[in-house]
């Protein structure tokens, strides 16, 4: 469904809800869906996850009106180098994502619930294999761990050697006590982008990476002021959008002074089709800085049910005014 649709003050823009089944399971959700709109600087992506709620959804909506109506600021490299992203799966499975990716880097996922610490390690060596000794391997938890869990849990999985660990633990404290006490990088997630004000928690014991998503985070130029206020290095990942979301993550991505790890920017291919007919896909581990046209809406138009849902999600949060 097609209609104009009113941003406060701003200009009308078009808006679409799409739906897409993804491959496998992923962040307890086995579909994505969400709003695409299209304003004076392009298209943009409002796709909060359902478990947001209106004020949490705030800084999503910023994003997809600063690409829709802003735009973004200039690129400072032509590509962005990318890990594959590998989900909860097994072994085989694992080796085939990261042999068919071409990426040199992988980010795997562990402490799936109902897992054990066997099937997490397996997956690991099974990447590694995949990869060879030069790449680079980093895990994410998505805060499942206690500290104790946590630090036993790296250990062994820095078996296979590890870039970084991604949010291992829930709260800052605990992010703090498990870096005092393995040899892996902690890198700083759901703490940041959860977080009331991302700019202003103190990551100084409690990470070495930090984690920047650009629709959670507000957009573009409010996840470089993120980046800008932690000084450290930074890494940009998707929050599993469509190829028009992909590009904000992108633009985001080209436009940090400094980017010397490879983003999670990937995610498209755990979709089963895209908004567009080129795809933000990496090719030989990089993606190209360039914004995707959504040329195949028709296809992945959401049904009625969706679409109704959408559009009384978003003029909840625009009624909820964007923060400042
Ligand atoms: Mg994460």
């Amino acid at each position: 469904m097609v209609d104009a649709l009113s941003a406060g003050a701003g200009p009308a823009l078009e808006a679409h809800v799409y739906r897409v089944p993804l491959r496998t399971r992923f962040r307890g959700i086995d579909v994505r869906d969400g709003v695409l709109v299209r304003g004076p600087a392009g298209w943009g992506e409002f796709s909060p996850f359902w478990d947001y709620d209106i004020a949490e959804s705030r800084r999503w909506w910023a994003c997809a009106h600063e690409a829709a109506v802003l735009g973004w600021p200039d690129p400072l490299r032509a590509s962005v180098p990318v890990n594959v992203t590998v989900p909860a799966v097994g072994p085989e499975r694992a080796h085939a994502i990261v042999t068919a990716s071409g990426c040199r880097t992988a980010k795997v996922k562990v402490a799936e619930p109902g897992q054990s610490p066997a099937e997490d390690l397996a997956r690991a060596e099974a990447v590694r294999d995949a990869l060879g000794p030069a790449g680079a391997i980093r895990v994410d938890a998505n805060a499942a761990w206690d500290v104790d869990t946590a630090v036993a849990r790296l250990r062994e999985l820095d078996r296979v050697g590890l870039e970084y660990a991604e949010q291992p633990c829930p709260t800052l404290a605990d992010l703090a006590a498990v870096r005092r006490r393995v040899d892996v990088r902690i890198a700083a997630d759901e703490v940041v982008r959860r977080a009331a004000d991302p700019r202003r928690i103190d990551l100084t014991a409690a990470a070495d990476v930090v984690v920047l998503k650009v629709q959670p985070l507000g957009g573009v130029r409010a996840a470089l002021e993120v980046a800008e206020a932690h000084g450290l290095p930074c890494v940009v990942s998707s929050a599993l959008e469509s190829s028009v979301g992909i590009a904000a993550g992108v633009a985001l991505a080209a436009a940090l002074p400094e980017l010397p790890f490879a983003c999670g920017l990937a995610t498209v291919a755990l979709f089963t089709a895209d908004v567009a007919s080129a795809p933000l896909l990496p090719v030989d581990g990089a993606l190209p800085v360039v914004r995707a046209v959504p040329d195949r809406l028709a296809e992945v138009r959401a049904d009625a049910d969706t679409d109704r849902r959408w559009r009384e999600r978003l003029a909840a949060v625009l009624a909820a005014g964007v923060p400042t």
